[in-house]
């Protein structure tokens, strides 16, 4: 970035341009830090970090408007952390949270928004333990800004998985499941359909209404990780395809762990009417953010097998193992319903600002 030059939305907007501003700026300040602690530091931009045996996240939710088809910032801002930690195999357990609000907020809302988060942090049985709250003049911050940082820790179900992998690949060293653990031949598992969130965040913003009513799949998904890793096991990888979509989540499981990734598009789940609305739209569903999926990488000797449970559990019903690691080329692609092959590139930010 020049010297003349701004943040702009697409700063925020989970790309390359976000992930350029994060590398260039941020990692320049606190990154290097040298600490035997710090297992998975701040330069794997992870979802979480690991600091001795304790995963660590910190979300902002900037979610506009504050109330959109489906869910509120407030279950919003408790499912990011939650799962963030908990796609590293960990289970989170205590939350701190940060509220800015907005001059003119009404309190039924903050009310609203405080019930939810409640409700939330029981289906993933977190407690939020500390916390701030700052008041800020009428603005544009559309009612309020949450953020909530957590803890998480390992399990018995996670030291399983690793058992589990390990059988299959004895040089398996890492203690966590990251999105550099990959090795060609993993298979890939998407546990629902896609571009939900993003697009019933969008007919609330513009004022939209699609045929058949969308609704964020925004939720807590650590009970349901925790099943896998404990009752299956052989996951390496997982990570929820947030801002950027699907497209951006499997790029960065490609870099980080230097695999090529194949996934099948009559495979990938998506709702008719997402899709119809995309279409109207011009949006791509693979680049449309979510708040309620993870993306799986498994050793394939276990892929079936968690395939399997996840359909027996409400949130993985729609799963389906979507594609496989190879070394025969380097990024992601797409083998097209129509017998084609498509790269699927890093998009240069989430089609629909403020989506979390
Ligand atoms: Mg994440």
């Amino acid at each position: 970035m020049k010297r003349n030059e701004h943040i702009t939305m697409l700063h925020g907007a989970g790309g390359t341009v976000m992930h350029d501003l994060v590398k260039n700026y941020i990692l320049k300040y606190f990154g290097g830090v040298e600490n035997a602690d710090f297992e998975v530091p701040l330069e794997a931009l992870d979802d979480a970090a690991v600091v001795g045996d304790i995963v660590l996240k910190s979300d902002s939710h900037a979610v506009k408007p504050i109330f959109f088809p489906g869910g509120d910032i407030g279950r919003l801002a408790v499912s990011g952390t939650v799962n963030d930690i908990a796609v590293l195999g960990a289970e989170p357990y205590a939350l701190a949270c940060s509220f800015i609000l907005e001059e003119g907020l009404p309190l039924a809302d903050f009310e609203k928004i405080l019930a939810s988060m409640q409700q939330t942090c029981r289906e993933a049985h977190v407690s939020i333990v500390t916390g701030d709250t700052k008041v800020v003049e009428k603005g544009s911050l559309g009612g309020c800004v949450v953020n909530v940082s957590g803890i998480g820790k390992r399990t018995e179900a996670l030291e399983k998985n690793l058992a589990v992998v390990k059988r299959f690949r004895s040089d398996f060293k890492t203690r966590w499941v990251l999105d550099s653990n990959l090795k060609p031949g993993d298979k890939i598992i998407l546990s629902g359909t896609i571009g939900d969130h993003g697009l019933a965040v969008l007919s609330a913003q513009e004022g939209l209404s699609f045929g058949g009513g969308i609704k964020s799949d925004v939720k807590p998904l650590n009970r349901l990780i925790q099943r896998l890793l404990g009752e299956v096991g052989g996951v390496v990888a997982m990570k929820d395809p947030t801002r950027g979509g699907l497209a951006d989540a499997l790029n960065e499981f490609s870099e980080k762990s230097k695999v090529g990734i194949l996934i099948h598009e009559e495979k990938i789940p998506i709702n008719e009417n997402v899709r119809a609305a995309c279409e109207m739209l011009g949006l791509d569903p693979l680049e449309v953010g979510n708040e309620g999926k993870i993306i799986i990488g498994a050793v394939r000797e276990k892929a079936e097998e968690i395939l399997e449970l996840l359909k027996t559990i409400e949130e993985g019903k729609e799963a389906e193992i979507i594609g496989e690691t190879t070394k025969d080329f380097n990024g992601v692609a797409m083998q097209t319903a129509v017998g084609g092959k498509r790269i699927i590139a890093r998009p240069v930010g989430d089609p629909i600002p403020r989506i979390c």
